[in-house]
């Protein structure tokens, strides 16, 4: 076959096949157009799916009658002119194909008003043959009716799932558009039938209660964060969910940039990081988190569908949600049962209770669009973009009614519960928190050790020494080969001496561990390596810690039980077990039936 140039109808077709997979692409197509005109009305309706028919309605700026033809054009857009504003979108929309591709695979007819002249002008379009634009009557604002999608495209209307399955699709499209702009009205039918229906609301805030509803648990928490970059500001708004409300799938999780949903598999581990320790890590978080950026720092011309991002600084973004995450879950009190814990037992001689100091957290029973209001919805979580301090160990306090039972559980009396600690679980975030606190002010003092500690590990354990060495090193472990199968450990931290940690036997562990050696190696992806670093500060904290079985003075009993009202995350051991449980008195009186 001699080569041929393709007809125009034939390119647009292909290029169609990009950015128009199924009705809910043209959904969000329309639906960001609509934002894009200054919508604060949208109506979106649907027949089969949106394959039969596909309806977008707004009260936006209007299109003037003699630009509705080039509105369906290949390349035309209102949104850009020159190369250097595609480092300044502000606008959902910018490529100018959507409207194009969409009218080359299916029937449109657009009918628009502009606000200033009030008269309605129509247009229609059959796989891409445009009429010529006949006046009409309807209010200011601009709606699109998309019928018979792909049907001069069979292939593609085979792929398509059922209707049940694509009007799902359609509902997320406008879910998120909901999400990230919550000044805008929306309602989606099916089949005539209401599916969903948002007033306009205050802020991100009260739109995500709308959208998620139950999904967020009992008393999300909100998320604002900002940093300051070189030239930029980028700020963080959002809810998440309290580690009591994660869940076994990941489908109530969106991050937005810019009003943009996106995908963003690091921004997720960022937000999934945060909860590191304060769950089972097989749980996963909910939440909507919004970015707000220059446009400069991110690239939205990466992907047809606008769905990823380029950003100029991932691992900066990567930071600043997982320490804004953070900030937000280390200032509740997140234990298990109840806020209060061990209050009274832990009372010092002048009763004052250390929980209640200014410093503590206190739980909030405010709702989240309550703790949303501006009062109070930033002051506490603005993020310093700065390494961790290191925090103080309170002096111990006399304890009272504290019993140890088994070597291993600590029992406590309140005034209305009583609390059982495992000993182990919380003295390993203790300790955890502290080394942690310890690196970051550099504070591990790493010991010589006059005679090296020596050990036997197979070949294969031996060849991971070469990626865990650098992270060793960093925490103050000093290793060399001295054979093909044996170590020698010249320098170990201070504090793992003093806490009886064999140099030997912990590092031939860290070694042999596959996961921690797979997790290192991945060494251009520096997530990756803090999470090995993580791991690695997992197991110095479980060999550091009293273990369940080892009988505890009551010096250290009151220590344990001190440092755990100043120590972060403290509910939580770092694998995520709860290190407390709270049973209120009322409780026990149940099972005893005085209820
Ligand atoms: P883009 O959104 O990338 O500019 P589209 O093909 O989606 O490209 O739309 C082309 C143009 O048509 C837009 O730039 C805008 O000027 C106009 N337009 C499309 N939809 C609407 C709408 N709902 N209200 C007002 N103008 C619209
Ligand atoms: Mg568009």
């Amino acid at each position: 076959m001699p080569i041929r140039t393709l007809s125009s109808a034939l390119v647009n077709q292909i290029a169609a096949g990009e950015v128009i997979e199924r009705p809910a692409s043209v959904a969000k197509e329309l639906v960001e157009n609509a934002i894009d005109a200054g919508a604060t009305r949208i109506v979106v309706r649907i027949e089969g799916g949106g394959r039969e028919r596909l309806e977008v309605i707004d009260d936006g700026d209007g299109i003037p009658h003699d630009e509705l033809s080039l509105a369906l054009a290949p390349h035309s857009t209102s949104k850009l002119t020159t190369s250097e504003d595609l480092n300044r979108i502000r606008t959902l929309g910018f490529r100018g194909e959507a409207l194009c591709a969409i009218s080359s695979v299916s029937h449109v007819k657009l009918a628009s008003a502009t606000r200033g002249n009030g008269q309605s002008w129509t247009i229609e379009s059959r796989f891409g043959e445009v009429s010529e634009a006949k006046p009409s009557s309807g209010p200011p604002g601009t709606s699109i009716v998309v019928a018979g999608l792909f049907s001069n495209v069979p292939a593609r209307r085979k792929f398509l799932r059922g209707d049940p399955a694509e009007a799902a699709r359609v509902t997320e499209v406008v879910c998120n558009a909901a999400l990230s702009h919550p000044s805008v009205a929306f309602r989606l039918e099916s089949g005539g039938r209401k599916v969903l229906d948002f007033a306009t609301a205050n802020d991100c805030f009260g739109r995500v209660s709308d959208v998620f509803g139950d999904a967020l648990g009992q008393n999300p928490l909100t998320v604002a964060g900002e940093a300051i970059g070189e030239e930029f500001a980028s700020r963080v708004l959002g809810i998440v969910c309290r580690p009591a409300s994660m869940r076994s799938v990941s489908r109530t999780q969106r991050i937005f940039v810019n009003g943009r949903p996106i995908v963003d598999r690091s921004l997720v581990h960022a937000v999934r990081e945060a909860y590191r320790g304060l769950a089972e890590p097989s749980l996963q978080p909910v939440f909507a988190i919004f970015l707000t950026v220059d446009p400069s720092l991110v690239d939205v011309n990466v992907h047809p569908q606008k769905s990823e991002v380029r950003w100029s600084n991932p691992s900066w973004m990567h930071r600043l949600v997982y320490r804004s995450v953070q900030d937000a879950l280390r200032s509740e009190d997140l234990t298990v049962g109840d806020s209060r814990l061990i209050s009274h037992a832990l009372s010092d001689s002048n009763g004052i209770d250390p929980r209640t100091a200014p410093s503590s957290a206190s739980v909030s029973t405010r709702s989240a669009v309550d703790r949303a209001s501006p009062s109070h919805s930033f002051s506490h979580s603005r993020v310093v973009m700065e390494e961790d301090q290191g925090h103080l160990l309170a002096p111990p306090v006399a304890v009272r009614q504290v019993l140890q039972v088994n070597d291993t559980w600590l029992i406590l009396a309140e005034d209305d519960a009583v609390v059982i600690v495992d000993q182990h679980a919380l003295h390993e975030r203790v300790m955890f928190e502290e080394i942690r606190s310890r690196i970051g002010g550099g504070d591990l003092m790493s010991q010589r050790l006059m005679i090296p500690a020596t050990a036997d590990v197979s070949p294969e354990s031996l060849a991971n020494l070469e990626t865990l060495g650098p992270l060793f090193a960093r925490l103050g472990i000093e290793v060399t080969a001295v054979g093909p199968r044996t170590i020698a450990v010249h320098a170990f931290p201070g504090f793992l001496i003093g806490r009886k940690v064999d140099a030997a036997t912990f590092v031939v562990r860290a070694l042999c561990d596959e996961s921690l050696a797979s997790a290192a190696t991945s060494s251009d992806d520096s997530t990756l390596r803090e999470q090995a670093l993580a791991d690695i500060l997992d197991m110095m904290a479980c060999k550091a810690a009293v273990k369940g079985g080892d009988r505890l003075s009551r010096e250290e009993i009151a220590e344990l039980l001190s440092a755990r009202s100043t120590t972060d995350r403290s509910s939580n051991c770092p694998h995520g077990r709860p290190t407390s449980i709270r049973i209120p008195i009322i409780e026990i009186e149940r099972r005893f039936g005085r209820r």
